[in-house]
Protein backbone atom coordinates (compact mmCIF):
# COMPACT_ATOMS: atom_id res chain seq x y z
CA UNK A 1 0.00 0.00 0.00
CA UNK A 2 1.14 3.56 -0.72
CA UNK A 3 0.94 6.14 1.17
CA UNK A 4 -1.83 7.55 -0.08
CA UNK A 5 -3.74 4.38 0.33
CA UNK A 6 -2.45 4.45 3.64
CA UNK A 7 -3.79 8.10 4.36
CA UNK A 8 -7.48 7.37 2.76
CA UNK A 9 -7.62 4.20 5.14
CA UNK A 10 -7.00 6.46 8.30
CA UNK A 11 -8.74 9.27 7.58
CA UNK A 12 -11.76 7.94 7.01
CA UNK A 13 -11.92 6.33 10.86
CA UNK A 14 -13.20 9.47 12.31
CA UNK A 15 -10.80 9.71 15.85
CA UNK A 16 -11.63 13.20 16.73
CA UNK A 17 -10.33 13.57 20.11
CA UNK A 18 -14.11 12.54 21.87
CA UNK A 19 -14.37 8.95 19.99
CA UNK A 20 -12.61 5.88 20.51
CA UNK A 21 -9.45 5.62 18.51
CA UNK A 22 -9.18 2.10 18.82
CA UNK A 23 -10.53 1.28 14.78
CA UNK A 24 -7.24 2.82 13.72
CA UNK A 25 -5.19 1.23 16.50
CA UNK A 26 -6.40 -1.64 15.51
CA UNK A 27 -6.13 -1.50 11.90
CA UNK A 28 -1.98 -0.36 12.45
CA UNK A 29 -1.35 -3.38 14.93
CA UNK A 30 -2.77 -6.09 12.73
CA UNK A 31 -1.30 -4.66 9.49
CA UNK A 32 1.96 -4.57 11.79
CA UNK A 33 1.71 -8.43 13.39
CA UNK A 34 1.11 -9.78 9.63
CA UNK A 35 4.52 -8.60 9.17
CA UNK A 36 5.20 -10.59 11.75
CA UNK A 37 5.98 -7.81 14.38
CA UNK A 38 5.01 -7.61 17.73
CA UNK A 39 3.34 -4.05 18.49
CA UNK A 40 2.00 -3.63 22.19
CA UNK A 41 -0.90 -1.23 23.33
CA UNK A 42 -1.56 0.70 26.92
CA UNK A 43 -4.69 2.00 26.99
CA UNK A 44 -6.67 4.33 29.36
CA UNK A 45 -8.38 3.55 32.23
CA UNK A 46 -12.09 2.95 30.62
CA UNK A 47 -10.40 0.84 27.43
CA UNK A 48 -11.64 2.57 25.02
CA UNK A 49 -8.60 4.43 23.68
CA UNK A 50 -4.42 3.59 22.88
CA UNK A 51 -1.41 4.16 22.64
CA UNK A 52 0.74 1.79 20.07
CA UNK A 53 4.28 0.93 20.37
CA UNK A 54 5.85 -1.45 17.97
CA UNK A 55 9.85 -1.83 17.60
CA UNK A 56 11.42 -3.08 14.22
CA UNK A 57 14.65 -4.52 15.43
CA UNK A 58 17.57 -4.23 14.22
CA UNK A 59 19.35 -6.50 11.84
CA UNK A 60 20.58 -8.47 14.97
CA UNK A 61 17.51 -8.83 16.64
CA UNK A 62 18.69 -5.76 18.73
CA UNK A 63 15.67 -3.97 20.14
CA UNK A 64 17.76 -1.16 22.27
CA UNK A 65 18.45 2.63 21.26
CA UNK A 66 17.60 3.47 18.11
CA UNK A 67 15.10 5.88 16.83
CA UNK A 68 11.29 6.22 17.34
CA UNK A 69 9.16 7.79 14.72
CA UNK A 70 6.09 9.22 16.32
CA UNK A 71 2.45 10.78 15.94
CA UNK A 72 -0.86 11.24 17.53
CA UNK A 73 -4.13 9.37 16.42
CA UNK A 74 -6.56 11.60 17.59
CA UNK A 75 -7.63 14.66 15.10
CA UNK A 76 -9.68 18.03 15.64
CA UNK A 77 -13.21 18.14 15.12
CA UNK A 78 -15.16 19.07 12.27
CA UNK A 79 -17.51 20.73 13.97
CA UNK A 80 -19.56 24.03 13.11
CA UNK A 81 -16.74 23.56 10.14
CA UNK A 82 -18.15 24.03 6.41
CA UNK A 83 -15.87 21.24 4.33
CA UNK A 84 -15.74 21.42 0.42
CA UNK A 85 -16.00 17.80 0.08
CA UNK A 86 -16.39 15.05 2.99
CA UNK A 87 -14.12 15.55 5.70
CA UNK A 88 -13.56 11.71 6.43
CA UNK A 89 -13.02 10.67 2.66
CA UNK A 90 -9.49 11.66 0.98
CA UNK A 91 -10.27 14.19 -1.56
CA UNK A 92 -7.35 14.86 -4.24
CA UNK A 93 -7.46 18.19 -6.24
CA UNK A 94 -4.90 19.77 -7.34
CA UNK A 95 -1.96 18.34 -6.19
CA UNK A 96 -3.83 18.32 -2.15
CA UNK A 97 -5.53 15.64 -0.42
CA UNK A 98 -8.20 16.59 1.88
CA UNK A 99 -9.68 15.57 4.83
CA UNK A 100 -9.75 15.97 8.60
CA UNK A 101 -6.34 15.14 9.76
CA UNK A 102 -4.46 14.43 6.77
CA UNK A 103 -2.31 17.26 7.64
CA UNK A 104 -1.97 17.18 11.46
CA UNK A 105 -0.98 14.17 11.29
CA UNK A 106 -1.90 10.89 9.49
CA UNK A 107 -0.10 11.55 6.57
CA UNK A 108 3.06 11.51 8.86
CA UNK A 109 1.75 8.27 9.86
CA UNK A 110 0.38 6.96 6.84
CA UNK A 111 3.83 7.47 5.28
CA UNK A 112 5.43 5.51 8.12
CA UNK A 113 2.75 2.82 7.87
CA UNK A 114 3.66 2.80 3.96
CA UNK A 115 7.83 2.24 4.51
CA UNK A 116 7.34 -0.35 6.89
CA UNK A 117 8.35 -3.04 4.58
CA UNK A 118 11.09 -1.33 3.13
CA UNK A 119 11.96 -0.51 7.05
CA UNK A 120 12.43 -4.24 7.59
CA UNK A 121 14.59 -4.64 4.39
CA UNK A 122 16.89 -1.90 5.85
CA UNK A 123 20.24 -3.64 6.93
CA UNK A 124 20.18 -1.94 10.29
CA UNK A 125 22.48 -1.49 13.25
CA UNK A 126 19.85 -0.11 15.30
CA UNK A 127 15.80 -0.75 15.51
CA UNK A 128 13.13 1.63 14.42
CA UNK A 129 10.42 2.27 16.61
CA UNK A 130 6.63 3.62 16.19
CA UNK A 131 5.08 5.62 18.51
CA UNK A 132 1.27 6.14 18.23
CA UNK A 133 -0.59 8.02 21.02
CA UNK A 134 -4.01 9.13 21.81
CA UNK A 135 -5.15 12.44 22.86
CA UNK A 136 -3.09 14.87 21.89
CA UNK A 137 -4.88 17.16 20.91
CA UNK A 138 -6.91 17.02 24.03
CA UNK A 139 -3.32 18.03 26.03
CA UNK A 140 -1.28 15.28 25.03
CA UNK A 141 -3.30 12.59 27.33
CA UNK A 142 -1.82 9.69 25.66
CA UNK A 143 1.92 9.71 25.43
CA UNK A 144 2.87 10.25 29.26
CA UNK A 145 1.66 6.19 29.49
CA UNK A 146 3.49 4.90 26.80
CA UNK A 147 6.36 6.73 27.65
CA UNK A 148 5.99 5.02 31.75
CA UNK A 149 5.07 1.96 29.78
CA UNK A 150 8.50 2.36 27.90
CA UNK A 151 10.69 2.90 31.05
CA UNK A 152 8.50 -0.24 33.07
CA UNK A 153 9.48 -2.16 30.03
CA UNK A 154 13.28 -1.05 29.95
CA UNK A 155 13.22 -0.05 26.14
CA UNK A 156 15.66 2.51 25.31
CA UNK A 157 15.21 4.86 22.44
CA UNK A 158 18.15 7.12 21.34
CA UNK A 159 16.11 9.75 19.70
CA UNK A 160 12.39 10.53 18.87
CA UNK A 161 10.82 12.63 16.01
CA UNK A 162 7.44 13.63 16.46
CA UNK A 163 6.00 14.46 12.98
CA UNK A 164 3.99 17.29 13.31
CA UNK A 165 3.34 19.04 9.96
CA UNK A 166 5.93 21.63 10.00
CA UNK A 167 6.51 21.72 6.14
CA UNK A 168 9.17 19.29 6.34
CA UNK A 169 11.69 21.38 8.32
CA UNK A 170 13.22 21.10 11.80
CA UNK A 171 11.53 22.57 14.92
CA UNK A 172 13.57 22.45 18.08
CA UNK A 173 11.78 24.34 20.59
CA UNK A 174 8.70 25.07 21.04
CA UNK A 175 6.88 26.95 24.29
CA UNK A 176 5.14 24.46 26.90
CA UNK A 177 1.20 24.50 27.31
CA UNK A 178 -0.32 24.41 30.94
CA UNK A 179 -4.41 25.19 31.59
CA UNK A 180 -6.10 25.89 34.51
CA UNK A 181 -9.43 25.72 35.94
CA UNK A 182 -10.61 28.26 39.22
CA UNK A 183 -13.83 28.00 40.95
CA UNK A 184 -14.22 29.91 43.45
CA UNK A 185 -16.64 30.05 46.30
CA UNK A 186 -17.78 33.43 47.88
CA UNK A 187 -21.65 33.07 49.38
CA UNK A 188 -24.97 33.81 47.83
CA UNK A 189 -27.26 36.65 48.73
CA UNK A 190 -30.19 38.76 47.62
CA UNK A 191 -28.37 41.82 45.64
CA UNK A 192 -29.97 44.42 47.63
CA UNK A 193 -28.05 42.99 50.91
CA UNK A 194 -24.28 43.32 49.60
CA UNK A 195 -22.90 43.02 53.20
CA UNK A 196 -24.54 39.34 54.06
CA UNK A 197 -22.82 38.03 50.76
CA UNK A 198 -19.52 37.62 48.84
CA UNK A 199 -19.19 38.24 45.34
CA UNK A 200 -17.74 35.61 43.41
CA UNK A 201 -17.50 36.99 40.13
CA UNK A 202 -16.01 39.97 41.75
CA UNK A 203 -13.57 38.25 43.73
CA UNK A 204 -12.80 36.26 40.30
CA UNK A 205 -12.04 39.36 38.31
CA UNK A 206 -9.64 40.42 40.43
CA UNK A 207 -7.65 37.28 40.56
CA UNK A 208 -8.30 37.27 36.51
CA UNK A 209 -6.91 41.42 36.64
CA UNK A 210 -3.19 39.79 38.45
CA UNK A 211 -2.87 37.10 35.68
CA UNK A 212 -3.53 39.78 32.67
CA UNK A 213 -0.58 41.92 35.30
CA UNK A 214 1.45 38.70 34.74
CA UNK A 215 1.07 38.43 31.10
CA UNK A 216 1.86 42.38 31.13
CA UNK A 217 4.98 41.98 32.71
CA UNK A 218 6.13 39.12 30.50
CA UNK A 219 5.44 41.26 27.53
CA UNK A 220 6.92 44.08 28.67
CA UNK A 221 10.13 42.17 30.38
CA UNK A 222 10.62 38.80 29.25
CA UNK A 223 12.57 37.11 29.70
CA UNK A 224 12.50 37.02 25.65
CA UNK A 225 13.41 34.32 23.09
CA UNK A 226 13.33 36.00 19.42
CA UNK A 227 13.55 32.86 17.71
CA UNK A 228 9.80 32.55 18.44
CA UNK A 229 6.76 34.57 16.56
CA UNK A 230 5.38 35.41 20.22
CA UNK A 231 8.76 35.77 22.01
CA UNK A 232 8.06 36.04 25.36
CA UNK A 233 5.73 33.68 27.55
CA UNK A 234 1.60 33.98 27.62
CA UNK A 235 -1.08 33.70 29.99
CA UNK A 236 -4.70 34.72 29.34
CA UNK A 237 -7.88 33.60 30.36
CA UNK A 238 -9.92 32.14 27.97
CA UNK A 239 -13.62 31.06 29.59
CA UNK A 240 -15.61 31.97 32.29
CA UNK A 241 -19.28 31.39 33.66
CA UNK A 242 -20.26 32.43 37.21
CA UNK A 243 -24.10 33.67 38.77
CA UNK A 244 -27.59 32.62 38.64
CA UNK A 245 -29.76 35.82 38.25
CA UNK A 246 -29.44 39.65 38.06
CA UNK A 247 -30.23 39.96 41.53
CA UNK A 248 -28.23 37.84 43.32
CA UNK A 249 -24.67 38.53 44.64
CA UNK A 250 -22.70 35.02 43.16
CA UNK A 251 -21.91 32.05 45.24
CA UNK A 252 -19.62 30.51 42.42
CA UNK A 253 -17.44 31.85 39.67
CA UNK A 254 -15.67 29.32 37.60
CA UNK A 255 -12.74 30.50 34.74
CA UNK A 256 -10.17 28.92 32.99
CA UNK A 257 -7.05 30.14 32.17
CA UNK A 258 -4.04 28.49 30.24
CA UNK A 259 0.08 29.83 29.89
CA UNK A 260 2.50 29.02 27.31
CA UNK A 261 6.09 29.13 28.53
CA UNK A 262 9.52 29.91 27.12
CA UNK A 263 10.80 26.54 28.17
CA UNK A 264 13.31 28.27 30.27
CA UNK A 265 10.44 29.30 32.73
CA UNK A 266 9.01 26.63 34.93
CA UNK A 267 5.56 26.19 34.88
CA UNK A 268 5.42 25.33 38.06
CA UNK A 269 7.10 28.51 39.58
CA UNK A 270 4.38 30.65 37.30
CA UNK A 271 1.68 28.23 39.14
CA UNK A 272 3.15 29.19 42.29
CA UNK A 273 3.06 33.12 41.68
CA UNK A 274 -0.60 32.40 41.14
CA UNK A 275 -1.29 30.35 44.34
CA UNK A 276 0.79 32.93 46.00
CA UNK A 277 -1.58 35.79 45.17
CA UNK A 278 -4.65 33.41 46.03
CA UNK A 279 -3.75 32.43 49.49
CA UNK A 280 -1.87 35.96 50.86
CA UNK A 281 -4.30 38.51 49.04
CA UNK A 282 -7.56 37.00 47.45
CA UNK A 283 -8.36 34.81 49.70
CA UNK A 284 -7.95 36.49 53.17
CA UNK A 285 -10.29 39.63 51.33
CA UNK A 286 -12.76 37.00 50.44
CA UNK A 287 -12.57 35.84 54.18
CA UNK A 288 -13.50 38.83 56.06
CA UNK A 289 -16.26 38.90 53.97
CA UNK A 290 -17.17 35.83 54.28
CA UNK A 291 -15.42 33.06 56.36
CA UNK A 292 -16.01 29.87 54.35
CA UNK A 293 -15.36 31.37 51.36
CA UNK A 294 -12.35 29.22 49.22
CA UNK A 295 -10.66 29.06 45.97
CA UNK A 296 -9.85 26.42 44.23
CA UNK A 297 -7.30 25.61 41.15
CA UNK A 298 -7.33 22.79 39.12
CA UNK A 299 -4.69 21.52 36.31
CA UNK A 300 -6.56 20.33 33.40
CA UNK A 301 -3.70 20.26 30.95
CA UNK A 302 0.22 20.16 31.51
CA UNK A 303 2.22 19.70 28.12
CA UNK A 304 6.38 20.44 28.62
CA UNK A 305 8.32 22.83 26.74
CA UNK A 306 10.75 21.56 23.94
CA UNK A 307 14.34 22.82 23.97
CA UNK A 308 16.08 20.42 21.57
CA UNK A 309 19.91 20.23 22.30
CA UNK A 310 22.00 20.99 18.38
CA UNK A 311 24.42 18.59 19.85
CA UNK A 312 21.90 15.63 19.92
CA UNK A 313 22.27 13.42 17.50
CA UNK A 314 18.63 13.51 16.63
CA UNK A 315 19.13 16.86 15.56
CA UNK A 316 22.02 16.87 13.76
CA UNK A 317 20.89 14.00 11.66
CA UNK A 318 17.51 15.78 10.69
CA UNK A 319 19.19 18.60 10.25
CA UNK A 320 21.31 16.86 7.73
CA UNK A 321 18.93 14.85 6.13
CA UNK A 322 17.16 17.92 5.46
CA UNK A 323 19.83 20.47 5.01
CA UNK A 324 18.31 22.96 7.00
CA UNK A 325 20.06 24.53 9.35
CA UNK A 326 17.31 27.56 10.64
CA UNK A 327 16.74 27.64 14.04
CA UNK A 328 12.96 27.19 14.44
CA UNK A 329 10.99 27.73 17.94
CA UNK A 330 7.33 27.62 17.39
CA UNK A 331 4.43 28.76 19.77
CA UNK A 332 2.20 25.53 19.13
CA UNK A 333 2.85 22.28 21.38
CA UNK A 334 3.56 18.93 20.18
CA UNK A 335 4.72 15.71 22.49
CA UNK A 336 7.99 16.36 21.74
CA UNK A 337 8.45 18.23 24.93
CA UNK A 338 7.31 14.79 26.93
CA UNK A 339 9.70 12.67 25.05
CA UNK A 340 12.42 15.29 25.61
CA UNK A 341 11.57 15.17 29.48
CA UNK A 342 12.06 11.31 29.57
CA UNK A 343 15.46 11.51 28.19
CA UNK A 344 14.77 10.99 24.88
CA UNK A 345 16.07 13.79 22.62
CA UNK A 346 14.12 14.58 20.41
CA UNK A 347 13.03 17.07 16.95
CA UNK A 348 9.84 17.49 15.47
CA UNK A 349 9.88 17.17 11.43
CA UNK A 350 6.58 16.22 9.57
CA UNK A 351 4.64 16.66 6.18
CA UNK A 352 1.93 19.47 5.67
CA UNK A 353 2.02 22.63 7.29
CA UNK A 354 0.76 24.15 10.24
CA UNK A 355 -1.31 27.11 8.54
CA UNK A 356 -3.38 23.83 7.71
CA UNK A 357 -3.97 22.34 10.48
CA UNK A 358 -7.40 22.05 12.65
CA UNK A 359 -8.90 23.98 9.70
CA UNK A 360 -11.74 23.49 7.30
CA UNK A 361 -10.26 21.91 4.18
CA UNK A 362 -7.40 20.74 5.93
CA UNK A 363 -5.08 18.84 3.61
CA UNK A 364 -1.30 17.66 2.85
CA UNK A 365 0.29 18.27 -0.20
CA UNK A 366 1.01 15.06 -2.39
CA UNK A 367 4.34 16.37 -2.61
CA UNK A 368 4.67 16.82 1.36
CA UNK A 369 4.14 12.80 1.27
CA UNK A 370 6.64 12.14 -1.63
CA UNK A 371 9.30 14.44 0.64
CA UNK A 372 8.61 12.84 4.46
CA UNK A 373 8.89 9.45 2.71
CA UNK A 374 12.58 10.40 1.24
CA UNK A 375 13.23 11.72 4.63
CA UNK A 376 12.27 8.47 6.25
CA UNK A 377 13.86 6.36 4.17
CA UNK A 378 17.31 8.34 4.43
CA UNK A 379 16.25 8.08 9.08
CA UNK A 380 16.24 4.36 8.46
CA UNK A 381 19.67 3.75 6.16
CA UNK A 382 21.21 5.99 8.78
CA UNK A 383 20.64 3.16 11.34
ZN1 LIG B 1 -0.93 17.54 15.82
Amino acid sequence: MTSQDWLARLVAIDTTSRNSNLGLIETVRDDLRARGLDPWLSSNAEGTKANLFCTLPAQDGGTQGGIALSGHTDTVPVDGQDWSSAPFTLTERDGRLYARGSCDMKGFIACTMALVPEFLATPRAKPLHLALSYDEEIACIGAPLMLADLQQRGVKVDGAIVGEPTSMQPVVAHKGLNAWRCRVHGKAAHSSLTPQGCNAIEHAAQLICAIREMAEQWRANGPFDQFYDVPYSTITTNLIGGGIAMNTIPQLCEFTYEFRNLPMLSPADIQGRIDAYVRTELLPRMQREFPGATVEIENLAAAPGLDASEQAAITQLVRALTADKSVRKVAYGTEAGLFQGAGIPTVVCGPGSIEQAHKVDEFVAIDQLAQCEKFLREVAASL
